[in-house]
């Protein structure tokens, strides 16, 4: 068995399975070893049932075990079975119960003697929800991010098929010499207790060696691209005075912040390499100032300027602000638009005709041919998986680029992601911002918070926003409220107009939800973190999280970016059921900070960068992924490593790194970009 033949090629993976694989991006045994579990289920011992807590997977040894009982209670006005039985140990009793899955009789054993595991919910008595039996104790369990048509039990068999095939020989990826150096255990033992982990040491040391091997190859890559900008051509513009004249025509006066950084793309602009210049702001701290300037500097010698956008709507908002500032030298380039209208401000491009060019990746596009591109730009874009950039940048030889993101990353971690980049911050805020004033909320108080929040929709004509951190139920997490779910109960209760909306809508369908939001049309929007990207409602005032122990703290504080953008008294309102000491804690950092770059630093410090990494979807960098995995010791370990390899004379250690670069090169453009 070769590690990259298709799964389909295995023997216990159907058609029906390898469908539901395909949807996750896994296609061969290669995809699904590195597919990383989201976490472990510690079951190696059972817990004793008066210990156990709300919201915890577990495993209990069944003492006693009572008559199986099944009722139909009326949900939704549709009668749907729900099994019970109650078990004991020498502690306590627990109820287990099934919803609609009347099925699961036949699986509840008669005696005692056995064990069963499953999620605890102490908030209606002691119950354990969707419990699996067992004979004994099943050690560490994987649980996997997962689709429709695969469950955990149906992943972790796929898994385990793969790995009984594994082979150690020629598996192998790193010499001895680097394995040996900085204590890295093999591959395959990597392999095996990423997934099924003898012990969460063994989790830690496999997941050791996978974080540092990519972050090694990472950093040799963009290392490489570093070595290859300093011998690019680019163009040297002419930036004398173009700051005065750009800042006359602001409505408002640059904080410090983006007065240095103005001067940082001036320089950029006029030296002779090409500028790879990374924006990392606080959300709202202005960063669409400073793409303007650019974009003026550029227009100002005769060149055209490209931003791009990654949604609709925030093309729209920046070309209306460009079209104030520069009038009908502004197009925007969206798929949405009339035929027509797009053929005209395609020939507008091709002509030169115009030079501030607003899109979205509708600006990649093969139609679209520029005159003469001088600088692109992303907005908000996510780092990974940007490949529209390379191809923009294919339209003009080696033009300037400008990132920007509104996701604070620290240092120390921001040297290894982008390691090829220059890196500008900006941490103040514009004066007179005040910040949104954040409030943790219990379980008891959930119904009055939503009371107020339709208080102050019809009384002060605000808007609201509840977020969600997943789209519908899910049997996974019992406990984590849905989108759907929620959206469902707030339209029943409250008297105010609520839309929902999620990823998994057609990008069509998001845009004109998101229009209706900003005109004033929906009072409450119910979502998932879909509206983490940049729109500007500044008539929204209040964000209530649900769940917030399901997101990251960056994330949050992202998410409360968008509430908060005008004078108007703002809050966020967290909720979680969780009572665990670490929720807690998170939940205060954000009470008490309004700065992100804080928070990440935060972040790192207690979770390591896995809470500011893990965020993404799966598959988009390999690289990625694994970086998320480890701490920062080892990323630092691993990247001082690879720039020492890079320095090296020894030619086994040449070649390693020449292996290395042909290996992945092909992804170099994916990283290249952005
Ligand atoms: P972000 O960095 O999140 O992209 P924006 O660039 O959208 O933030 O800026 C947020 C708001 O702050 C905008 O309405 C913008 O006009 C305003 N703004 C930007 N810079 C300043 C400044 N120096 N003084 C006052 N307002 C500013
Ligand atoms: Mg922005």
């Amino acid at each position: 068995m070769n590690i990259d033949d298709k799964l389909t090629d295995l023997k216990g993976i159907g058609p029906k399975r390898a469908e539901a694989l395909g949807r996750l991006g896994l296609f061969s045994m290669r995809d699904l070893l590195f597919y990383s579990p989201r976490d472990h289920y510690d079951l190696r011992e059972a817990k004793k049932i008066d210990s156990l807590t709300h919201g915890e997977y577990a495993i209990v040894a069944i003492n006693e075990i009572d008559k199986p009982k099944v009722a139909y209670p009326s949900i939704n006005g549709r009668r749907t079975p729900l099994v019970s039985v109650t078990v004991a140990d020498d502690t306590g009793r627990l109820r287990c119960s099934w919803f609609n899955q009347p099925y699961i009789r036949t699986a509840i054993p008669e005696n005692p003697g056995g064990y069963v595991h499953g999620h605890v919910d102490l908030s209606r008595g002691k119950v354990m929800v969707n419990g699996s039996f067992c004979p004994a104790p099943p050690g560490m369990l994987p649980v996997y991010p997962l689709t429709k048509g695969m469950g955990q039990a149906s992943m972790r068999s796929c898994v385990k098929t793969v790995l009984s095939c594994l082979t150690d020989s020629g598996l192998e990826t790193l010499p001895d010499k680097v394995r040996s150096k900085h204590s890295l255990c093999r591959l395959s033992y990597a392999l095996e207790n990423l997934h099924f982990p003898i012990s969460p040491e063994a989790l830690a040391i496999a997941k050791r060696r996978l974080s540092f091997e990519n972050t090694l190859y990472f950093t040799i890559l963009l290392e490489s691209l570093k070595e290859r900008a300093l011998h690019t051509e680019g163009i040297s513009l002419e930036t004398e005075g173009a700051a005065e004249a750009f800042v006359s025509l602001l409505p408002f006066k640059p904080t410090s912040g983006q007065y240095r950084i103005m001067e940082e793309i001036s320089r950029d602009m006029a030296s002779h390499l090409p500028m790879n210049r990374l924006i990392q702001g606080d959300v709202g701290s202005g960063k669409t100032a400073l793409a303007f300037y650019a974009m003026y500097v550029a227009a100002r010698n005769g060149r055209q300027a490209a931003l791009m956008a990654p949604t609709a709507i925030l093309a729209e908002q920046h070309y209306e602000k460009l079209r104030k500032l520069f009038g009908d030298k502004a197009v925007l380039l969206t798929g949405s638009m009339k035929k027509a209208e797009q053929r005209a401000v395609l020939e507008a491009i091709k002509s030169g005709g115009v030079s501030y060019i607003v899109g979205t990746h509708s600006l990649i596009e093969g139609g679209v041919e520029f005159n003469d591109l001088g600088i692109v730009i992303t907005d908000e874009q996510h780092r990974f998986g940007v490949r529209q950039r390379a191809v923009l940048g294919s339209k003009a030889q080696s033009p300037d680029v400008l990132i920007m993101s509104a996701t604070p990353i620290p240092r120390t971690l921001s040297l290894i992601l982008y390691g090829d980049l220059d890196v500008s911050k900006l941490t103040e805020l514009p004066h007179g911002r005040r910040p949104v004033a954040t409030r943790y909320v219990p379980p008891d108080k959930r119904s009055d918070m939503y009371r107020y929040i339709e208080k102050q929709i019809k009384e002060r004509g605000i808007q609201a926003f509840v977020v969600c951190p997943m789209i519908e139920d899910n049997e996974d997490v019992p406990l984590a409220c849905s989108a759907e779910s929620v959206f469902k109960e707030l339209t029943e209760k409250l008297d105010v107009k609520i839309e929902l909306i999620h990823g998994r809508m057609k990008p069509d369908k998001r845009d004109e939800i998101m229009k209706r939001f900003r005109d004033g049309e929906i009072d409450l929007l119910v979502s998932t973190t879909v509206i983490e990207v940049g729109v500007d409602v500044p008539n929204a005032c209040i964000m209530a999280v649900e769940a917030t122990e399901r997101f990251g703290l960056a994330q949050l504080h992202q998410l409360r970016g968008r509430v908060g953008r005008s004078d108007k008294e703002s809050y966020c309102f967290l909720l979680s059921e969780s009572r665990s000491d670490s929720v807690l804690e998170r939940i205060k950092t954000l009470v008490t900070s309004n700065n992100g770059f804080e928070i990440a630093e935060k972040d790192l410090l207690t979770r390591g960068p896995g809470e500011l990494l893990g965020q993404r979807q799966h598959g988009e960098s390999q690289f990625i992924d694994a970086l998320a995995l480890s701490d920062m010791d080892t990323l630092n370990e691993a990247r001082n490593a690879a720039v020492e390899l890079l320095k090296s004379d020894l030619p086994e250690e040449k070649a390693f790194v020449r292996e290395v670069l042909n290996r992945y090169s092909h992804q170099l453009e994916n990283i290249a970009i952005n």
